[in-house]
């Protein structure tokens, strides 16, 4: 019943404010189909497995002589042209419905269960400071959809962020973004031998992801991955 109603008022909010793809304009979704294949993908066979940049073998030379606090990173696409306008709508245009299908794509490129099992799914949490003037996590919304589509649970409890530092995009260099997010994250509980699927919109170095997974695997995770939507290059 509840549901009927939703999709009767889904239905009426499509009739008056008809979706138009964030990047296109075309008419009938938020993100159409031709911007979707457009799109650059990432191939796994051509990225590293732990930092999700372009490499020839499965580890980078970085990741092979400095392996990350990540076991394994996930980039559906490059962000560029589409996908960038694709997260600036879930990020800064409060267009938050977008994430439905982002997330969607996101999940169809979850690891193979039998290969790589995970217990549970934690979005990257966002600033008190910025959950206030934003008014919602866009990568918790992407992190409800994978969710929701590959049956696995969701946890947005299990890891905070402790410190409000400076907000990422308006660092410059690596250093100082790693220094900038290094120990601002805590797992609030432990996590007794748990495989953690971190999500996330954008992965741009990769310190934020790392710092998230060191603060589970000091508090006991056993494995922890990072699937993001994009990966700058
Ligand atoms: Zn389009
Ligand atoms: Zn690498």
């Amino acid at each position: 019943m509840k549901s009927a109603l939703l999709s009767a008022v889904q239905t009426a909010t499509d009739l008056l404010f008809p979706q138009r793809c964030v990047h296109c304009g075309a008419d009938g979704s938020l993100f159409c189909t031709s911007c979707e294949t457009a799109s650059t993908r990432l191939q796994a066979s051509e990225v590293c497995r732990t930092c999700a940049l372009p490499s020839r073998s499965g580890t980078c030379e970085n990741c092979f002589s400095d392996p990350p606090a990540l076991n394994r990173a996930i980039a559906v696409f490059t962000y560029q042209s589409e996908i960038r306008d694709a997260v600036t709508a879930l990020k800064y245009k409060d267009i938050r419905a977008i994430s439905g299908r982002l997330g969607t794509l996101m999940a169809e490129s979850m690891p193979n269960p039998n290969r790589t099992p995970i217990d549970t799914i934690v979005p990257v949490p966002i600033s008190r400071s910025r959950l206030r003037s934003r008014g919602y996590n866009q990568s918790e919304l992407l992190a409800r959809q994978i969710s929701e589509s590959s049956g696995i649970t969701l946890n947005s409890g299990l890891l905070e962020r402790t410190a409000d530092g400076t907000p990422q995009a308006r660092t410059e260099s690596i250093e100082e973004r790693t220094a900038n997010v290094q120990h601002a994250f805590r797992a609030t509980t432990n996590l007794n031998e748990l495989r953690i699927l971190l999500v996330d919109d954008v992965m741009t170095t990769g310190a934020t992801l790392n710092a998230c997974a060191t603060a589970l695997k000091d508090s006991g995770a056993a494995w922890v991955g990072a699937l993001v939507l994009a990966r700058e290059l």
